[in-house]
């Protein structure tokens, strides 16, 4: 990858980049295909022992798995679950050759940085680059809409970022904006278990790199569920309890400031090239 001012780099080949619409896809017609029904616009309001409480009435269940991640606060009692912290992504129209033999990427790597403020990249299948980062404000109150998967000025700071890692891609234009929120726990420390007395199960907190992770979620939950002793339920996040976000005005308080503090580090570490002090004593607050 040919970014600027880059002075060294990592390189895993353990690594893959999928379409996640089409995953999302793909697995609802297996899940259907198998016997399964979808019920799609059909909001959970509650989750209880062996009941799930909805706006169009209750189903009851043995287990009961809560993977709502980044809209788990809409459940009632865990509006301190998880916060709902954006990311928000563009997408370039498709590049010419060679604007992709100055950028790199021949090989479809994906990519980020070791700025605090996560940035992350990748060449589609088509030929675009499509770039994401967080920035966007956190909402008091957790509060999630569908008007917040776009951000005017933090699409903005995205494509200053782009720009400036890719100077040539300047030329092109921005085709496709979107976001969604991640779900974040109080100590960055992603988790899934089960409550055999209650059966009650979750998996989730994945903080924006769930993707993979919620497959792992999905087959260790699906030891638990049937009393299956495998290696993966052995795994350090199984069962492990975060503690609940501060109540608000802390919560946003907090998740704000951080956001601040994190991007003027980003600033000043650039300008001065030492590490921040101020960011690794934020990092070490948030248990990470
Ligand atoms: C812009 C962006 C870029 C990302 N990039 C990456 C990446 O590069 N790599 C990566 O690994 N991850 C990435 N992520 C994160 C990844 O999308 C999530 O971690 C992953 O989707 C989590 O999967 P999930 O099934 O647990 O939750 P989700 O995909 O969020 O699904 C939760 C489901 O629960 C439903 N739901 C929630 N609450 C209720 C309710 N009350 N009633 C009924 N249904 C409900 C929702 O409708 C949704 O269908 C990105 C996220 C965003 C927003």
């Amino acid at each position: 990858m040919n970014a600027t001012d880059v002075l060294g780099g990592t390189y895993t080949p353990h690594c893959a980049a999928i379409n996640p619409a089409r995953l999302v896809r793909s697995l609802a017609r297996s899940v259907v295909a198998s016997g399964t029904v979808i019920h799609e616009h059909t909001r959970v309001t509650a989750i209880e022992p062996g009941i799930v409480r909805t706006d169009h009435g209750s189903v009851r269940a043995e287990y009961i798995v809560r993977a709502t991640e980044g809209y788990t606060r809409t459940l009632k009692g865990h509006t301190r679950t998880l916060a709902p912290v954006y990311s928000l992504m563009l997408a370039t129209e498709p590049l010419p050759d060679e604007v992709w033999s100055q950028i790199g990427l021949a090989e479809r790597e994906t990519f980020s940085d070791g700025r605090h403020l996560i940035i992350y990249g990748q060449r589609t299948s088509d030929g675009r680059l499509a770039f994401g980062g967080r920035g966007a404000p956190y909402h008091f109150g957790s509060r999630i809409t569908p008007e917040q998967d776009r951000n005017a000025a933090v699409h903005a700071a995205l494509w200053e970022v782009l720009v400036d890692l890719f100077p040539i891609v300047s030329r092109s234009s921005v085709t496709h904006t979107w976001g969604g929120p991640l779900g974040i726990p109080r100590d960055w420390w992603a988790s899934c278990g089960l409550d055999l007395s209650t059966g009650l199960a979750w998996s989730g907190g994945y903080v924006g790199d769930g993707v993979g992770t919620s497959n792992l979620g999905g087959r260790t939950l699906a030891d638990l569920i049937t009393g299956t002793d495998s290696d993966i339920v052995e795994l350090p996040w199984v069962d492990h309890h975060s503690k609940p976000w501060e109540p608000e005005p802390f919560r946003w308080l907090g998740t704000n400031v951080g956001l601040r503090v994190m991007t003027g580090a980003d600033d000043s570490e650039a300008r001065t090239g030492r590490p921040s002090r101020l960011a690794a004593m934020f990092a070490k607050n948030l248990g990470h």
